[in-house]
Formats: structure tokens, C-alpha cells, sequence
């Protein structure tokens, strides 16, 4: 099963790419995650992602492409993935079509600006290990320590709220055009993302019971 998933940036994207991955069996491809780790091994690339994640700008096209295409190449994609964060526009998503036959779904998770905002504002992360939490709905056990290495939590730069403003304003002239793409192609379905975790992966589950 080939998947897209799209939303806003603190859409929860990322949290079901988790579980759909342990429900299909099938890997994810996180642009994010895998740009986080650049950064983090201090490459001379992390550092120009960096100089784009910390505004809130997207890492230019033909560098994420070719990450892209590298990771599909791995035999662990042979059955399948998911990719969470790409394609973040129409460049992006024509570069990609060259890349692959087809693709079963594009699951569109859909919440409002407002909600974006109090997500991601609260997110927070450990400095170390880089595990998740949320001041509100994954708070740690003890206030500002991760609980898995003890190590202090920070907020993520692109995290600030002058930045996720910045991030939803990105999101909305270049990657919000992507589900229209994808409805005319007729294999983008919309999820409501409001609610638990749990509710939104059975809407999803639905969906693409429905589909495939
Ligand atoms: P994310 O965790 O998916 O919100 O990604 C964090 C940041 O990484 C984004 O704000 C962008 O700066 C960069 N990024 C992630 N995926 C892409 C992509 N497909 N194209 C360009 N930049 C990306």
C-alpha cells in the first residue's frame, strides 16, 4: 500500500503515520524527521535545512526530491510506504509521480488554524532523544524532564508561535493546493482530525478499508 498523507503542519500527520505503519506493515518516509536528523548530526546539509526549518520556510525542492528518491529505493519500500510531509507542493508532487507508478491514497487530515495553533505551540520536545510531548494532552511525568532519558524538554524553534504562523501561511499558498491535485487524480479522501487519536485512526481505517 502506497499512502500520502497531507495536512497542516500539528495536523497529527505524524502520529498516525506511526500507527498505520504498525497497522500495514509498511515503512514511513518522513521528510521532517529525516531533515530533524540532518540537523541534529550537524552535516553541512542540516545546516542549510536549518536555515529554512527555523523560519518556517520549506527546504528547497530539488534537495527533499532527491531524499525522496533515495529512501524509495530501499528494499523496505518494495511493499509499500508512507509519506508524511512530501509532497509539500505541485513541484514536489510532479517530481514524485516520475518516482513511482501510482499511489493508492492521499488521506487529507483536515483541522483548523486555531487548532494548528494550540497543538503546536504546546508540543515540546526531548533535547536528547527527541521523544514528544504536549503540555496539554501527552504532558511528561514530571514537569520539563523527558521521561524516557531524564533529559530536559525544549521547543522545537520551528515550534515558537511566530513561526508556526509562518508555517501555516506556507502551508496554505503551497501545500493546501496539493488536495484539489489529488481530488481531480480521485484518490484524495478528507479526515476530519478533531477528536483522539484513536477516533481519527478508525476514520482513517475506514476510509481506506473502503478504498482498497
Ligand atoms: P514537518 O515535521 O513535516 O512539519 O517538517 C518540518 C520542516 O521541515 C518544515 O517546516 C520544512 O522546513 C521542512 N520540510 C519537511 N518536509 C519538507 C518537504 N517535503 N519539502 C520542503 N521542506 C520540508
Amino acid at each position: 500500500m502506497k499512502l500520502i498523507l497531507l495536512g497542516a503542519p500539528g495536523a497529527g500527520k505524524g502520529t498516525q503515520a506511526e500507527i498505520l505503519s504498525g497497522l500495514y506493515s509498511i515503512p514511513i518516509i518522513g521528510t521532517g524527521n529525516i531533515i530533524r536528523e540532518a540537523i541534529r548530526s550537524g552535516s553541512s546539509e542540516g545546516e542549510e535545512f536549518k536555515s529554512y526549518t527555523d523560519k518556517g520556510l520549506l527546504v528547497p525542492d530539488e534537495l527533499v526530491c532527491r531524499m525522496v528518491a533515495e529512501r524509495l529505493k530501499k528494499d523496505d519500500c518494495k511493499k509499500g510506504f508512507i509519506l508524511d510531509g512530501f509532497p509539500r507542493n505541485i513541484n514536489q508532487a510532479e517530481e514524485f509521480s516520475k518516482m513511482v507508478d501510482s499511489v493508492d491514497a492521499v488521506l487529507n487530515f483536515v483541522v483548523t488554524d486555531e487548532d494548528v495553533i494550540k497543538r503546536m505551540t504546546g508540543r515540546r520536545v526531548c533535547a536528547s532523544c527527541g521523544a514528544p510531548y504536549h503540555l496539554e494532552s501527552k504532558p511528561p511525568k514530571t514537569e520539563g524532564i523527558c521521561d524516557i532519558c531524564s533529559d530536559r524538554l525544549i521547543q522545537r524553534k520551528d515550534d515558537a508561535p511566530e513561526t508556526v504562523l509562518e508555517r501555516l501561511r506556507v502551508y496554505h499558498t503551497e501545500t493546501e493546493p496539493l488536495s484539489d491535485y489529488y481530488r481531480e487524480k480521485g484518490i484524495c479522501i478528507e479526515i476530519d482530525a478533531v477528536g483522539s487519536v484513536e477516533e481519527i485512526t478508525n476514520k482513517a481505517k475506514a476510509a481506506l478499508e473502503k478504498l482498497l
